[in-house]
């Protein structure tokens, strides 16, 4: 795997293990703050439940006892006339449904402590649970109607066995275990509340830690992403600094391998007797050594920008007129290598123009259209003046750019990868060149281009 691609998988991992953890804790918290909510109102019903037997004469099942007095009696009379066991079940599940629906309806509890919450200002907003443990139907003997798991639980557990928690009780707030009862029965049930947003309030408690943990992942995420992407970057760097090393060596090495061999080829005999074989051969030495020069000059120019800022020499000059000698220069300099088409017109506007320069960059975007051709070149020239700034744009028939490499052809050293990069001879500094004399101008330079069509690069300078 390579160095990016475990870089990634591990900054991933180590997210995702973030992500975890911090689930984790927020799960932690959030169950404490459960747990304290319950605990907070267990204790505050308690108090409601001493300051109502103090302050009020009742308790809240007032009416309950009142209407289940008269009830127990004749269900009483009724339970013990039954002598078929399936009518008694019944009869048994009728008092009970009796009970259970007379408790939840007729007691006041639930309004007494809604409005002593209210008063406190406390949460208000919730639902009761009545949960019957037994009831007994007392006459001359007992008989037992119901008992709940629970309370036969509890029985054990006075008898010495362990008793299971109350799973009621985990989620729903325990105000009191009431026992009801009087010569006809015992009624027992534990009566519970239910906070119907608690949900909403553990959220305002816990939205804190919820939004710090969700920043501290967030900060980490794009420190991973920036670290990641100029990790990138770096690479895409060495890899074009050791493409130019090799093409660097490769352009130096043939006008040195050429002088090499026409310095042999001085010493040998039959040459230094014929004078034109000898001029020929000096005026190739002569020719590498400028080129070798030029290669030289190049590279030490360019490292010269990155210290300095390069001085431009300007001067206000007829730009039609320049572009005219630069590229009368050129074609004659490459012997008609192109068919040149001129559709620019700048109606003898004068520009603030360093010449020297300005001659490099069109010299360079005109010789990679030549360079960068399979067919015979085909060059067209286009120029005007628009809002105070001159345009001029260089178009050719040649091999085109890939829309990747169009991000990439004015960085320093890059050379597009397509296709054999020995093929076209260069450094990957020509369009990086141009790019800075435009940009030292105060202008800019763009590309559009299309595969086996042609490139157009366009050259955009102020007044
Ligand atoms: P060099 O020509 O030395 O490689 P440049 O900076 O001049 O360096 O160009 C960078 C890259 O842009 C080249 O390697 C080439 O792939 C691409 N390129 C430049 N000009 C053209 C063009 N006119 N047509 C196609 N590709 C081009």
């Amino acid at each position: 795997m390579k160095k990016k691609d475990t870089v990634l998988l591990l900054g991933v991992i180590s997210i995702l293990l973030l992500v975890s953890v911090q689930l984790f804790i927020i799960k932690g918290i959030w169950q404490q703050k459960d747990e304290m909510f319950i605990l907070r109102y267990t204790l505050r019903s308690q108090e409601a439940l001493k300051y109502m037997s103090r302050r009020m004469a009742g308790d809240g099942f007032d009416t309950v006892r009142y209407i289940l007095r008269s009830y127990s009696v004749k269900a009483n009379k009724d339970i013990h006339a039954i002598r078929d066991p399936r009518a008694l079940e019944d009869k048994k599940k009728e008092i009970l449904e009796f009970f259970t629906g007379v408790v939840n309806r007729e007691q006041d509890l639930a309004d007494m402590l809604a409005s002593y919450f209210e008063r406190r200002g406390f949460d208000n907003k919730f639902q009761i649970t009545i949960a019957v443990n037994s009831l007994e139907m007392i006459d001359q003997d007992t008989i037992i109607v119901f008992r709940s798991q629970d309370f036969i639980n509890r029985l054990s557990q006075e008898r010495g066995g362990k008793s299971p928690s109350s799973e009621m009780s985990k989620s729903k707030i325990l105000v009191n275990w009431f026992v009801m009862e009087d010569n006809n029965y015992r009624f027992a049930f534990a009566y519970y509340i239910d906070f119907t947003d608690k949900q909403k309030q553990l959220l305002k408690e816990t939205s804190i830690y919820f939004g710090l943990s969700i920043f501290s992942i967030l900060v980490v995420i794009v420190i991973f992403i920036v670290t990641y992407r100029n990790l990138r970057e770096e690479k895409r760097l060495s890899d074009l600094k050791t493409d130019f090393i090799n093409n660097m060596t490769h352009e130096l090495k043939t006008p040195l391998s050429t002088i090499t061999v026409a310095g042999k080829t001085l010493e040998m005999e039959q040459i230094r007797n014929n004078e034109e074989k000898i001029l020929e051969t000096a005026k190739l030495i002569g020719k590498q050594s400028i080129h070798l020069n030029q290669l030289i000059n190049m590279i030490l120019e360019i490292s010269m920008w990155e210290r300095t800022q390069f001085q431009l020499d300007k001067k206000t000059v007829d730009i039609e007129e320049v572009l005219n000698d630069i590229i009368d220069a050129f074609r004659s300099g490459c012997g008609n290598c192109a068919a040149i088409n001129r559709k620019y017109s700048f109606n003898g506007a004068r520009v603030d123009l360093d010449v020297i320069y300005f001659t490099t960059m069109v010299n360079n975007l005109l010789s990679n259209a030549v360079k960068y051709s399979e067919k015979p070149p085909e060059i067209t020239i286009e120029g005007f003046m628009a809002n105070d700034s001159a345009t001029i744009s260089v178009s050719d028939n040649g091999i085109g750019i890939s829309r990747n490499d169009q991000k990439h052809v004015f960085d320093k050293f890059y050379r597009a990868s397509t296709g054999n990069i020995h093929k076209f001879k260069g450094l990957g500094l020509g369009l990086y060149y141009v790019k800075k004399i435009a940009e030292a101008h105060g202008g800019s330079v763009s590309v559009s281009s299309r595969p086996g069509k042609g490139s157009t690069f366009t050259i955009n300078l102020p007044h």
